[in-house]
């Protein structure tokens, strides 16, 4: 589903960020990229969608390179959670996720339905949590709710920056069983980046472990735990 096809990229000051990269994730699985800060992760997400051209190789969706998709038609296709979720801070909650449905050109009462759907999704009352501001939850209730809005047009695939990073241990636990229960359920091609390894391993189908901008390991985490 999502495929990289020897993909280097070097930044215009010279810096090599990563470095003939090849692997696959299939439709439905959830991969985990994790390594330390400056390994190449975020470069490597940004150039699913588009926010960074590769200097060498192919990204491939579906088969396709991503150079040749619709701009438009790609930004539908993956949806994009990162760790500090832009909401509207004058928008309620429901307002906020119901801002997607409402570009995709559905009507105010079925967007609604739609967004009060999703909530319910990622753990949030609908009615509760629904009317109040972005200010007036916390910040595993700000995630749950990027969470959803990226699942409001429905993408296959999903790119999660950090997306757990910004809350507090303990509901970031919970967060990540949240979603991976939510997974089995709603099965998107997911790439997760996170600097944590003990999360790598909790949430991937399979890891994929980067050392300086290269590629070192791309297994199930039972295989990379048990690796010499
Ligand atoms: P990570 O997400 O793992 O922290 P990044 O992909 O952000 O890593 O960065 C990889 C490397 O590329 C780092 O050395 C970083 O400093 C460098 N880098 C990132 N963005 C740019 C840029 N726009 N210009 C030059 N170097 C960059
Ligand atoms: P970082 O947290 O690593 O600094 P940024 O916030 O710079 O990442 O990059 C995320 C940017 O991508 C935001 O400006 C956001 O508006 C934009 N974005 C959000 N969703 C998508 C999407 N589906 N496709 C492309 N870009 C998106």
């Amino acid at each position: 589903m999502i495929r990289f096809e020897q993909v280097s990229k070097r930044y215009a000051d010279g810096t090599v960020a990563v470095e003939d990269l090849t692997f696959q994730i299939a439709e439905g699985e959830l991969v985990t990229l994790v390594g330390p800060s400056g390994c190449g992760k975020t470069t490597t997400m940004k150039m699913v969608n588009r926010l960074i051209e590769p200097t060498s190789g192919q990204v491939l969706l579906d088969g396709a390179d991503i150079a040749t998709i619709d701009p438009v038609d790609l930004r539908r296709r993956i949806g994009y959670v990162i760790q500090q979720v832009g909401l509207f801070p004058h928008k309620t909650v429901l307002e906020n996720t119901e801002t997607v449905p409402r570009l995709l050109g559905h009507r105010r009462t079925r967007s609604r339905a739609r967004a009060a759907e999703l909530l319910e999704l990622v753990g949030l009352d609908p009615d509760a949590h629904g009317r109040r501001y972005p200010d007036q939850l916390s910040g595993g209730q700000r995630q749950r709710v990027g969470v959803a809005r990226a699942l409001a047009a429905d993408p296959p695939v999903l790119l999660m920056d950090e997306p757990f990073g910004a809350v507090d241990p303990l509901v970031r636990e919970h967060l990540q069983t949240e979603f991976r229960k939510l997974q089995e359920t709603v099965r998107k091609t997911v790439l997760f980046v996170t600097h944590d390894i003990e999360e790598a391993v909790r949430m991937g189908d399979r890891m994929a472990v980067y050392g300086a901008g290269r590629l070192e390991q791309f297994d199930a985490p039972s295989k990379v735990l048990g690796a010499p």
